[in-house]
């Protein structure tokens, strides 16, 4: 199918994008790598009578050093955090889990804040920001306020952003030192969206997990974390049953769906098993074990 007549800016700035967002109020959408935009406006799922697109403006591209962590520009495509020298050494989570994102040349337009903004349940941007507990910037013609990743995402394919914000960029909080990270998720083919995913970081120190964190995305409409099988894991030794229980309580805390690709049993089953992988990825690497 072929999208609905629009109308179609491309902005140097973003006090000039958000000023054609607050003019046309909700009938303009932005666009950024329009790899979820466009299909959509195909379908015509959506039909907004003027396409703001990001993409000429200067400095939203960029990956930067800040203390205590690092500021990504909502325009950062999926392959640059993929291929980031600076992403595989500060947050190589996010290099890994990058890779079963679609395919090569929807990675290549795809955006950091696209995927944000966009809140697929299954998406793995979203899992990591909330597991990696990001905080997001929208810009409006009102000004500019800062969106913890838990309260961003809100139902599925539904933020707390207003259809006149612009999400801009997103910081993230270096992990606590010598914490290990894992990531597991299973799709039907590669490229396909995940019918499960499980990120976790773990610290420990003297031998007690000092932090535990898992979150998971295609079992509920939102991104989720699961803050009882987190509990379990704090303050205890990373055995494995301590990981199996763990698991388990991870399991429980999703709300998983019958769709057509899967059973609710069979993703909740899922998450019992990535979780128990990625929870022993994450405790060799803490170990240094593994890399
Ligand atoms: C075949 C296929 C397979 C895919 N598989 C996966 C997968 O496995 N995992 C995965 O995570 N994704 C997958 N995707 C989605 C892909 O990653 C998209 O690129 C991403 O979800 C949206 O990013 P985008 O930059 O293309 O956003 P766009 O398509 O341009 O925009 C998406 C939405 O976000 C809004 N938006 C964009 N930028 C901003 C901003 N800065 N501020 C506020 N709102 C904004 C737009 O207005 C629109 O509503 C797949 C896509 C396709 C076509």
């Amino acid at each position: 199918m072929k999208p609905a007549p629009f109308a179609y800016a491309a902005p140097r700035s973003v006090e000039e994008a958000a000023a054609l967002l607050a003019e046309h109020g909700g009938d303009a959408r932005l666009l950024a790598g329009g790899q979820s935009l466009v299909p959509m406006l195909n379908f015509r799922l959506l039909e907004p009578a003027l396409l703001v697109d990001i993409n000429r403006i200067a400095g939203l591209d960029g990956i930067a050093e800040i203390a205590g962590g690092l500021r990504l520009g909502a325009l950062v495509r999926h392959r640059m955090l993929e291929t980031s020298p600076l992403i595989a050494s500060r947050f190589p989570i996010i290099a890994a889990a990058m890779a079963e994102v679609a395919h090569l040349a929807i990675r290549n337009r795809g955006t950091i804040g696209g995927s944000l903004a966009h809140a697929d349940p299954a998406a793995e941007l979203p899992l990591l920001a909330l597991l990696l507990e990001a905080r997001i910037t929208a810009v409006s013609t009102q000004g500019r306020r800062v969106i913890a990743a838990s309260d961003f995402f809100t139902a599925a394919l539904t933020t707390a952003l207003a259809p006149d914000e612009i999400l801009t960029e997103i910081e993230l909080p270096d992990p606590p030192a010598g914490s290990g990270w894992g990531f597991a998720e299973l799709a039907r083919r590669a490229g396909d969206f995940a019918l499960a995913a499980v990120g976790v970081i773990i610290a420990e120190a003297g031998g007690i997990c000092r932090t535990a964190r898992i979150a998971m995305a295609g079992v509920g409409p939102t991104p989720l974390r699961a803050p009882a099988a987190e509990a379990l894991l704090q303050g205890g030794t990373l055995d494995t049953g301590a990981i199996a229980a763990a698991s388990r309580a991870a399991a429980a805390a999703a709300q998983p769906a019958d769709d057509l690709h899967a059973s609710a049993a069979y993703r909740r089953h899922l998450v019992e098993v990535l979780t128990r992988g990625a929870l022993s990825a994450a405790v060799a690497r803490a170990r240094k074990v593994v890399p």
